[in-house]
This record gives structure tokens, C-alpha cells and sequence, in this order.
């Protein structure tokens, strides 16, 4: 694997000083000059230009108490916060509130995975007011990095819920699904939640044998994709196919195929978007042939600027 394969919504461009998050007086005076990543309901505040950028307030914007907010870390020594603001209706006086997911590839990737992580932080908050073990009250500690509970006194992380995607290829074609609620014509690479005693390859292994009948082998790593939403780590891989034809043994796809690099060409399917891993999976695939660009071809024949359905 090669380190420059990072993806879109990774590699956040701050240092997460985790050393510092128990450091009060340090976090004291962190919080009166820091950078403060504001949102409502899991929105980001951004600018009003057409490629927004994300707009930080300054210290006298701090939550009040009780509100929850998160050292995000260090952006070129100045502290970066995310806090989450109240009310019914979006604080329109601060500016625009956006969800991310709609944002896509308008962001500057470094601001996207930032804002990315913001908005994770403060999702698992929102869902961890409670213990899981006795229900009582929880209250943020390590700089919004735990919680702990206020009678029993253990201690929740933030989750973080692994799965795997993969391209599974068999020569000159490749094995792609669809889901029911995409929009018409996606195709995409085979994905799903890791369970309770599997490794990585066992569980590839079933997810593409339970979405489409297949069987695989030559199971191998190809680059990670944090996708906070709420709270999901896409792990992609490649595989080779070894047998079983194409049979929808769950109920996740409503159809499978394989797809040459031709048809893909050709526009025959609509293809994720390029900030996705799974565009990057396909790619890897495709361009693994001599003479053949992903990128090129699909501008070469318009269907990359063909708008979103
Ligand atoms: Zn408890």
C-alpha cells in the first residue's frame, strides 16, 4: 500500500495534541484563543461563497455551559474547537449551516475531512448523554474525547464502526451492486459492517458471497476512507474472483453485474462520486490496465459532468 492514497475526508490537516486533552490550565487558555467550528445539528457553519470554506468564530462565540464542545486540536499552533449550538431554528446571525454530505467535493478536501471530524465528535455526543451500562447522566471529560458516567463512573469513547468495501475483479470485468434507495443507474463496489469475530478478509469473504453469490480470494488491502456518518470506517480492499455466479443472497442489492472496463467507459452505469472510496477501488481496477485512465476516459465521454440524478 502506498502512503499518498489517502482519501477524501481523511487526513485532517491538525495535529490532535491528544497529550494536551487532559491539561486544564492549558485547555483554559486553548479555549480563549482558539478557532471555534460551530454546528447545529450535526450542519457545519460555513462561508457564503460558492466553494465555501468553513467559518471559525472567535473565543467570545464559546458555548455556554452545558453545551458540548471538542478539542479538535492544533491547526499551525492556533487550538481548533468544535462546539454544537441550541435552539430550534439554525443561528442564521452566524452564517450559513450545511450538511457536508451535500457540500461533497465543493470543499477543499482538508476542510472537508476537518469539518468531517467536527461533526462526528459531536454526533456521539448527542447520542451519549446516558450510560450505557445504568442510564444515568453522562458529562464530557478529556476535552470532548469520553464521557463518563456520573454514578457507576465508567467511561465511553467515541465508536468508531468498521467496514469493508471491495472490488472484486475477474480479468476484464468487474463485480458491481445496486441498492434500491440509490439514485437510478449507480452501480457500486460490494460493502458492509464487520461483525462480532470476523477478520477484515472473512469478512469480505461473506459480504460478497451474501449481496451476489461469489466467491473470492487474493483479499487485499488497498486505503481506508473515514466516513463519520454517523460513524463509519470504510476499510477497501481488492479481491479476485474464484468461482459462484452472480445470485442476490440478501436482500441489500437489487442487482449485480459485471461491468468491463468498456462498459464502464461507455457510461453503461453511473459510477459513486469521485470523493468515494469505492470510485477509487474502481479506479485502481481500471487503470491497472495498460493504456487504460478512469479520469480520462469517463471526461472523454462526458459522463463524468453528467449532473447527479
Ligand atoms: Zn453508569
Amino acid at each position: 500500500m502506498s502512503a499518498a492514497r489517502s482519501n477524501f475526508l481523511a487526513a485532517a490537516p491538525l495535529d490532535r495534541i491528544g497529550h494536551l486533552r487532559r491539561d486544564e490550565a492549558w485547555l483554559a487558555a486553548a479555549r480563549e484563543r482558539g478557532d471555534w467550528v460551530a454546528l447545529w445539528r450535526r450542519k457545519v457553519l460555513v462561508s457564503a461563497e460558492a466553494a465555501p470554506r468553513p467559518l471559525f468564530l472567535a473565543a467570545d462565540a464559546m458555548p455556554e455551559a452545558g453545551q458540548d464542545w471538542v478539542l479538535l486540536g492544533e491547526r499551525a499552533g492556533v487550538p481548533c474547537f468544535a462546539f454544537a449550538v441550541g435552539g430550534e431554528e439554525p443561528p442564521v446571525a452566524l452564517g450559513r449551516f450545511e450538511d457536508i454530505r451535500g457540500l461533497g467535493e465543493l470543499l477543499e478536501p482538508g476542510d472537508a475531512a476537518l469539518l468531517a471530524y467536527a461533526r462526528a465528535m459531536l454526533a456521539w455526543h448527542e447520542h451519549q448523554g446516558h450510560c450505557s451500562r445504568c442510564g444515568a447522566p453522562t458529562r464530557s471529560i478529556e476535552a470532548g474525547h469520553a464521557r463518563q458516567c456520573t454514578s457507576c463512573e465508567a467511561k465511553h469513547f467515541p465508536r468508531v464502526d468498521p467496514a469493508i468495501i471491495v472490488l472484486v475483479a475477474d480479468g476484464d470485468q468487474c463485480l458491481l451492486g445496486r441498492q434500491p434507495s440509490w439514485p437510478p443507474g449507480r452501480y457500486s463496489t460490494i460493502a458492509g459492517f464487520v461483525e462480532p469475530g470476523e477478520s477484515l478478509e472473512d469478512a469480505v469473504a461473506r459480504e460478497v458471497a451474501e449481496e451476489a453469490g461469489v466467491r473470492v480470494d487474493q483479499v487485499e488491502y488497498h486505503s481506508s476512507q473515514p466516513w463519520p456518518f454517523p460513524s463509519s470506517l470504510m476499510l477497501g480492499f481488492t479481491a479476485r474472483a474464484a468461482g459462484g455466479r452472480i445470485a442476490l443472497r440478501d436482500s441489500e442489492l437489487e442487482d449485480a453485474r459485471w461491468l468491463s472496463r468498456d462498459d464502464i467507459a461507455a457510461g453503461e452505469v453511473i459510477l459513486p462520486p469521485r470523493v468515494s472510496i469505492a470510485w477509487r477501488l474502481v479506479q485502481h481496477w481500471f487503470d491497472a490496465a495498460p493504456g487504460r485512465c478512469l479520469e480520462r476516459e469517463a471526461e472523454a465521454g462526458s459522463w463524468l459532468a453528467r449532473p447527479e440524478p
